[in-house]
């Protein structure tokens, strides 16, 4: 979506300070950090059992600028994006299209060829609950398309295990605090209340996995968080479990895949799944689920053995309604957001009166979503889809999706059907990496154009010392902020309804050197927005 109308200089950020401004805005924000949970557990080899300490996130001192336009946009498309991906996960014939193991991405691309492979097992089978609940977060980096006209483009579209939800409200919440504590020193006329923006993304998220538990309605059931071992993000999990219980008294109980490969069971009659757990903790010895919400499972070296995929499909076939179903989680490949910018395939979606009624979108809406979409393209592709006219096989033996990739290459990166960052390749790697790619493995790949975010832009950077826990001083770097809108759906009904919200906002940044990194890793920050 085009901004004619920015004035905001990025270079101006982030605004001066003084060596005892930023020295006490610094003891302002790493303590309230501290103190309000935007923490995570240090890293170790083996993290204890029982945690004893903790280190505050890497977070950014200043909020980064966003036009106010530009937020309200992303935050109108999510409605749009709920439905679109509700829809896409319950269109077997589309995933089994692109993503199955038969004619799909799951052909070539082992970890999603055994995903579908399972799924399609159980769909054969019969599945025992039809709903799904799905955790998005669409993710977005402002775009510079020509010179002063500024929008915002997706990155991508998150379906399964999607953090910071917690996380990025705290930070929002701390740089408010800063503003308030410090005015921010007046350094900038943008440092009003009014700028930063408020953010509920606990509660939101909350919300959306109530309404799946008050939809799956037995009394006692429990949520499943599925965890990963070793996790150290747990102060971004921990505030939905609290919420959970203080506002819908819902209780939590977390395992990992190999916890669960012992103690979960599926009833063969009513495909209730339960947990079972000392009597010591629960005098039955078991507790129901009524949702099984992932925070893992989106990695392959998660499945390290045949038994852990059987764990996940034990959990797929029950009763418990999923966050995500494997068709969610599918749906949500690079692959599908590729595809999505194929001419007629939006319009497939929410244009279809044949499919869906009247339940059909008008087109702007639709266009605005468009307006999202940075040009994507599969490497298999044998001919120009938005040209069909264009005679590229001739040319010459690649195809031309290759071919175009080699051509453009400055100009894109290269994704496969991956999650969690670090999998990507970009710019000048992208040849040689093109002359090693076995030809059957292309179709696993997608080529998409580098978003050109504001340069000259940065912000004061501040991560936690680690190991001896040594104070750290704010580094300041050039950078490029990632804007992420969360949202829910919860779908799949006789009634054919999807009930769906947009629930909050994420801000994430990264030194500019690095092409990715996760906040985790500790190449990026948590941030928040301020709007200009
Ligand atoms: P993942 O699912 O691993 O997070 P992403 O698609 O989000 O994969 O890519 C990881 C990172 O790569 C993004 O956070 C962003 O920094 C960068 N990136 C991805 N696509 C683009 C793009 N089209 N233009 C510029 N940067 C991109
Ligand atoms: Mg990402
Ligand atoms: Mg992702």
């Amino acid at each position: 979506m085009a901004d004619t109308t920015a004035t905001f200089d990025f270079s101006t950020w982030p605004p001066a300070l003084s060596k005892a401004q930023l020295d006490a805005i610094t003891l302002y924000a790493t303590t309230y950090a501290l103190s309000h949970g935007v923490l995570y557990l240090p890293p170790a080899k083996h993290q204890p059992t029982v945690p004893t300490a903790a280190i505050h996130a890497p977070i950014s001192l200043f909020p980064s600028p966003v036009p106010r336009r530009l937020f309200e946009y992303a935050r109108k498309i999510q409605r749009t994006y709920n439905l679109l991906y509700a829809r896409i996960a319950m269109d077997e014939e589309f995933l089994d299209r692109v993503m199955g193991a038969d004619e799909g991405v799951g052909k070539v691309d082992d970890f999603i060829g055994q995903l579908w492979k399972g799924w399609k097992q159980l769909r054969d089978a019969g599945l025992a609950q039809p709903l799904h609940l799905g955790l998005f977060r669409s993710d977005y980096l402002l775009h510079y398309a020509l010179k002063d006209s500024l929008s915002i483009k997706q990155v991508e579209f998150n379906t399964i295990s999607v953090s910071f939800g917690s996380l990025s409200q705290r930070t929002a919440e701390l740089h408010r605090y800063l503003l308030a504590a410090t005015r921010y020193y007046d350094a900038s006329p943008y440092f009003k209340l009014d700028n930063f923006p408020s953010n509920d993304t606990i509660a939101g998220l909350a919300s959306g996995l109530a309404q799946a538990h008050e939809a799956y309605s037995v009394d006692d059931s429990q949520i499943l968080f599925v965890v990963q071992p070793g996790e150290r993000n747990v102060f971004d999990q921990r505030p939905l479990e609290y919420e959970l219980l203080e506002k819908y008294s819902i209780r939590i109980i977390r395992q990992t895949f190999d916890e669960l490969a012992l103690s979960a069971s599926v009833d063969p009659v009513t495909s209730v799944l339960r947990i079972s757990c000392s009597p010591d903790l629960q005098p039955s010895g078991v507790i129901e689920i009524s949702t099984v919400y992932y925070r893992s499972g989106y990695m392959p070296h998660e499945y390290p053995t045949a038994s852990h995929y059987a764990t996940r499909f034990h959990l797929e076939r029950s009763k418990a309604i999923k966050c995500p179903t494997v068709a969610l989680q599918l749906a949500g490949g690079k692959k599908v957001q590729e595809v999505l910018t194929q001419p007629g395939v939006l319009e497939y979606f929410l244009a279809n009166e044949e499919k869906y009624g009247r339940d059909t979108l008008p087109a702007e809406e639709i266009n605005n979503v468009r307006k999202s979409f940075m040009g994507m393209w599969g490497l298999d592709v044998g001919e120009d889809l938005q040209n069909p006219d264009h005679d590229a096989m001739k040319a010459g033996r690649e195809e031309y999706g290759v071919r175009k990739a080699r051509e453009a290459a400055s100009s894109l990166v290269l994704k496969p059907q991956r999650e969690g960052g670090g999998n990507n390749i970009y710019k000048e790697d992208i040849p040689p990496f093109l002359d090693i790619l076995p030809p059957q493995e292309r179709s696993a790949w997608i080529a998409m154009e580098l978003i050109h975010p504001p340069e000259n832009f940065g912000n004061y950077l501040i991560r936690a010392g680690t190991t001896d826990l040594e104070s750290r001083t704010p580094v300041k770097a050039e950078v490029v902020s990632e804007l992420g809108i969360f949202g829910w759906a919860l779908f799949g009904g006789p009634d054919k309804q999807v009930v769906e919200r947009e629930v909050g906002w994420l801000v994430r940044t990264k030194g500019k050197e690095s092409n990715e990194g996760g906040v985790a890793t500790g190449f990026s920050v948590l941030d928040s927005l301020l709007l200009v």
